[in-house]
């Protein structure tokens, strides 16, 4: 496939899970992508197996929720590959607590990285995207988003942020040839599901439709998608790669 060989990428938190399975499908695509995560060991082997794939990846480290950080990712992709066509802000954290437990800094924390990480990339990308009138952001968003989640209050704040986020945003910029999109998926087999409790888990399982949870790539599938030329009418939507958690 290289239905993206026009696009330089970045990706956010790409060292792992659903990130690491998003730039690898990206470059297959034909991208080029710079591996972005806060775990530098971790961006520099997601880029070497991607470039020992075939592909065209380079690694770079960084605090998405940090503005010099952020700046400096997209000097390194402009230096490197040229200005970011493809924005997936994909980084993001979770953390299982009671809303009467919570302190604020657990509130600020998990606000911080998905909904402030999510403004400082995509307000980096969005003018030389304007200027050159074509760029794609994808953000990942959660099923929790739309229904919320015990014990993830500001998990689901957040989410449900990036959600509104990408719609009013789409609604800005999409005449000016830039899609924003967001993608929802439901529990996916990575290590921020590994840190929910196993009660979770089971809970979870049994809930859902399809009866299992999902892989990275099926995720990395819905982020190609909204990625190409093929999902040209796609503005401001929500997909929802959930195993039937969520049916809209
Ligand atoms: P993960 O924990 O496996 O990977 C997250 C990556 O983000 C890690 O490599 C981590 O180092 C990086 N990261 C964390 N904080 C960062 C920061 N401040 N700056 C840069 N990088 C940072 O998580 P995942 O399951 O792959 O989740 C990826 C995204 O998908 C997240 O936004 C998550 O909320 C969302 N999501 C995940 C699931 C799921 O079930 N796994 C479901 C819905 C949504």
């Amino acid at each position: 496939m290289t239905t993206l060989n026009d696009h330089i990428a970045i990706v956010t938190g790409a060292g792992a899970g659903i990130g690491k399975a998003i730039a690898h499908r990206l470059a297959m695509d034909g991208a080029k992508v710079i591996v972005h995560d806060i775990n530098e060991a971790a961006a520099v082997a997601v880029a070497a197996n991607i470039t020992a794939a075939g592909g065209e990846a380079k690694a770079f480290a960084g605090d998405v929720s940090n503005p010099d950080d952020v700046e400096a990712t997209f000097a390194f992709c402009e230096a490197t590959y040229g200005e970011c066509s493809l924005l997936v802000n994909n980084a993001g954290i979770v953390q299982q607590v009671w809303f009467k437990d919570m302190t604020l800094a657990d509130w600020d924390r998990m606000i911080s990285i998905h909904l402030r990480g999510c403004f400082l990339n995509s307000h980096r990308a969005i003018k030389p995207m304007l200027r050159n009138k074509r760029g794609v952001i994808v953000n990942l968003a959660s099923q929790l988003g739309q229904i919320g989640g015990i014990e993830l209050v500001h998990y689901t704040a957040a989410k449900a942020g990036i959600i509104g986020m990408t719609k009013a945003l789409a609604r800005e910029v999409s005449a000016s040839g830039v899609r924003v999109n967001a993608v929802a998926p439901g529990p996916i087999n990575t290590e921020l599901v590994m840190a929910l409790s196993d009660d979770w888990r089971a809970a979870k399982s049994k809930e859902l439709p399809l009866g299992r949870f999902g892989e990275p790539e099926d995720v990395a599938a819905a982020v190609a998608f909204l990625a190409s030329d093929d999902a040209k009418l796609f503005v401001g939507q929500t997909l929802g790669p959930n195993s039937g958690d969520v049916m809209l």
